[in-house]
């Protein structure tokens, strides 16, 4: 039966992708994946709903009509991963247009806005979005955007989403949230005023680091043609096997993210009093300097958080030791993962502006999977210890 009625997001999770044309004619409870890239066309003069899969496929369809319920918009786009979700959508600006962009931002995103948009004369700044006025004092006459990342990547700095949507609406500009790690299930970036929201699916929405994808909702039609341009345009579109597999994600993504964000809390709370640790970086630890702020505008703090060692020595020997989780790139998948910013996600960053943005040689960044917490817990305490009797610990 379609349900159509206004319900909580949990069921939303399950319940968006299930009211297609499919359920109605067959009763399948899961989408088909619609191997056909492309679909003949019954009449000479007029199209079907469908006539090629980089312009529209129904699998990929199906997800995008649920990300965009969950997210609360009218549209949503599904890309090849995330970064070409935020080049598409970044793409619909113009040369000679300017973007005011969140310092502490996924590297690849840093790579695309300093080495690709600059030439097509797309210029930008970056700005501390932790303080506002200093968003503000960024913005020029040909500024159109405004890129925040919430939490941040890599030390889950807090934007204030209001903040600066009040900025943007003053100065006639746009507003773009990368809300990949809280997902639509913890925030809602666009119901408080944000025009596009991005998400690096691969991580949460996915949930099993089996695929790459990438996400883009709006709610104004405007702003959804123009990225439906682009996606049609620069064709990096989501398969349909892909798209299948985020959906299944999508589906389990309330029990996953609900049990990963408790242990995330407890392994937080662990780490704060570690002796060999200098500083956790957690939105649900109330010395976090965005604690209020977030506890504002998203449900939950998530279940990424990142630490920082006194030196690099230990930091290499407490990795080499951990059993666990994997050490990897990415985060978001149902097991642990343990990465270091420095040579993995902020790699693009050259080390002047690492250092400048705190990503230094002892961070780690971890991503809290499935395992029983107690488990990772005794893990990485026998690794501190192990660390600790090989490296020195200088301060
Ligand atoms: N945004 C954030 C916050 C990320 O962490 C990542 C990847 O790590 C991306 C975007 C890019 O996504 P993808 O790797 O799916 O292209």
């Amino acid at each position: 039966m379609s349900q159509q009625n206004k319900q909580s997001i949990e069921t939303n999770l399950i319940t968006a992708s299930t009211r297609g044309d499919y359920e109605q004619k067959t009763g399948a409870v899961n989408v088909p994946i619609y191997l056909s890239s492309t679909f003949d066309q019954k009449h000479f003069d007029s199209f079907g709903p469908y006539d090629y899969s980089r312009s529209g496929n129904p699998t990929r369809d199906a997800l995008e009509k649920t990300i965009a319920e969950l997210e609360g918009g009218t549209r949503g786009f599904a890309f090849s991963s995330g970064i070409a979700a935020i080049s598409s959508a970044l793409l619909t600006l113009n040369a000679g247009d300017h973007l005011v962009v969140t310092n502490e931002v996924y590297g690849g995103t840093y790579r695309l806005v300093t080495q690709i948009l600059t030439k097509y004369g797309i210029s930008h700044t970056f700005a501390d979005f932790t303080n506002l006025q200093e968003v503000e004092a960024a913005i020029q006459p040909n500024t159109k955007i405004l890129y925040a990342e919430t939490p941040a990547n890599p030390l889950l700095g807090i934007t204030n989403i209001r903040g600066i949507v009040s900025i943007a609406k003053r100065h006639g500009l746009l507003t773009f949230v990368d809300n990949t790690f809280m997902t639509p299930l913890y925030q809602r970036p666009l119901d408080l005023g944000v025009d596009v929201v991005l998400h690096s699916a691969t991580k949460f929405l996915g949930g099993h680091s089996d695929i790459i994808a990438g996400l883009v909702v709006t709610k104004d039609e405007e702003l959804g043609k123009q990225i439906y341009f682009m996606q049609n345009s620069m064709g990096a579109i989501l398969g349909a096997q892909d798209s299948f597999s985020l959906i299944q994600g999508i589906k389990t993504l309330n029990a996953r993210l609900t049990q990963s964000s408790q242990s995330a809390m407890k392994i937080a709370s662990y780490l704060d009093q570690h002796e060999l640790v200098e500083e956790v970086h957690y939105p649900g630890l109330p010395h976090h300097p965005g604690y209020e702020v977030h506890a504002s505008q998203a449900s939950n703090a998530g279940a990424v958080l990142s630490f920082t060692l006194p030196n690099r020595e230990l930091t290499k020997a407490f990795v080499e030791h951990v059993q666990i989780p994997i050490f990897a790139v990415s985060l978001g998948g149902v097991e642990s993962i343990l990465s270091y910013p420095v040579t993995m996600s902020h790699a693009a960053i050259p080390k002047e502006e690492r250092d400048k943005r705190g990503i230094t040689d002892g961070l780690l960044r971890f991503s809290v999977g499935l395992e029983n917490v107690d488990d990772l817990i005794a893990d990485f305490e026998q690794a501190f210890q192990a660390a600790k009797k090989i490296a020195v610990v200088s301060k």
